[in-house]
């Protein structure tokens, strides 16, 4: 992929760093430890810790996203951005628009047991 295709998923790379900055933000709320003496029942402070579970999970999955999306960025700057590790081929566009921290093309995710 030519350098000025790759810069155009600077902005895509951003936006979606944006939003999950954001999320993050939002979600250091939901995760806090729950108090053992919390004024709630039983059930709902078990509800509640179930909660955090969930929360705790989807915090882990956007931290992921976050770190691929970096170096995806970083590829971006050594000018590597849209090429497949395995192949060494381009990444097909539309698959880098629709995720744009890919680091294979298709035909290697497909022949990857
Ligand atoms: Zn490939």
């Amino acid at each position: 992929m030519n350098p000025t295709d790759q810069e155009k998923f600077r902005p895509v790379i951003q936006l979606r760093l944006d939003a999950i900055a954001a999320d993050l933000s939002a979600a250091q709320e939901s995760t806090k430890p729950i108090s053992p003496d919390v004024a709630i029942g039983r059930l709902s402070r078990l509800d509640s810790m179930q909660m955090q579970q969930m929360a705790l999970a989807g915090k882990r999955r956007l931290e992921d996203e976050h770190a691929r999306l970096h170096e995806a960025m970083r590829r971006i700057d050594t000018g590597n951005y849209g090429r497949c590790f395995l192949c060494g081929g381009d990444i097909a566009t539309e698959r880098l628009e629709f995720q744009p921290d890919a680091v294979s093309c298709v035909a290697c995710l497909n022949r990857r047991p």
